[in-house]
């Protein structure tokens, strides 16, 4: 197949066939997945199952041994800038020496090559995407000088100011208070009631069938993946986290299923 011939132009994201491992261990092993466009999908599933992997691959950080991924039909290095991410929160450096505001500004860097400083469009469209996620007061503020949920709003901004149609974000409500969790996923769903497709690993069962409508369960392989209505079973989460099931359920982290 061409590099720059549409594949699966209609999906979202389209995956097919991918294996990772690292060293010798797989860590992805011969993965099939659709989202089509416009949903709000969660990818769940027990720790280290490969979730953050199969972001990274997708994206393009993180060499397959085996498939293929497009977006939108095209491959992650077409889409630069049509692709918001937020990495997992523990795989950033908070201690650079840096504003929330230039964070965001970021963002915007695919546009305006490295070398340019952002102009006066660009300041103003940091701000902006900074009053989205409630964060405008702190736009001075120094990145490592921020609670850890506000860090990850100033994260979620540098995705927004991008206005890409496709937003990734692993586990974007870890370790961020309840407050900030509505906010974040209010925002979200915004995001895709706009038309967006918004692809999110997240860890909390509980709020999962109330705020997603499309899901995919993995543990190295694909457990299942569609409609949340449909996905959402005991049979599947059981499949996917065996005996842990019980216990997410009674800690109370997690509902029962249905
Ligand atoms: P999840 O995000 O679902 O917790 P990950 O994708 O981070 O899972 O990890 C999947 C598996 O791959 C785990 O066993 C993890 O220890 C391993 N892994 C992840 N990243 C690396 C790496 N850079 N080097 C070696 N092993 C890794
Ligand atoms: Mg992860």
């Amino acid at each position: 197949m061409q590099n720059d011939a549409l594949h699966e132009p209609d999906q979202a994201l389209h995956v097919e066939d991918l294996t990772v491992t690292y060293g010798d261990v797989p860590a992805l092993w011969d993965i099939d997945l659709d989202v089509p466009p416009g949903v709000m999908c969660a990818i769940v599933g027990p720790n280290g199952s490969g979730k953050s992997t199969l972001l990274k691959a997708a994206l393009g950080l993180v060499r397959p041994v085996a498939g293929h991924v497009r977006f939108l039909g095209r491959v992650a290095s077409q889409m630069r800038g049509r692709i918001g991410y937020v990495p997992q929160r523990q795989s950033v450096d908070w201690d650079f020496p840096t504003t929330a505001r230039d964070v965001v500004e970021m963002g915007l860097y695919h546009r305006l090559g490295w070398l340019r400083r952002p102009g006066r469009r660009e300041r103003a469209r940091a701000i902006d995407a900074l009053a989205e996620v409630g964060m405008q007061d702190y736009a001075s503020r120094q990145i490592s000088q921020l609670s850890g949920g506000q860090q990850q709003r100033v994260f979620i901004a540098r995705a927004l100011v991008q206005d890409a149609p496709i937003l990734i974000l692993d586990e974007p409500m870890a370790g961020v208070d309840a407050t900030t969790e509505d906010v974040i996923m209010t925002l979200l769903k915004r995001q895709r009631d706009a038309g967006k497709t918004v692809i999110v690993v997240h860890h909390d069962l509980t709020t999962l069938r109330r705020n997603f409508d499309w899901m995919v369960i993995l543990n190295r392989r694909i457990i299942a993946q569609g409609p949340v209505d449909q996905v959402y079973t005991v049979d599947n989460l059981r499949a996917a986290y065996g005996r842990q099931l019980a216990v997410i359920a009674a800690s109370g982290t997690a509902g029962s299923p249905p």
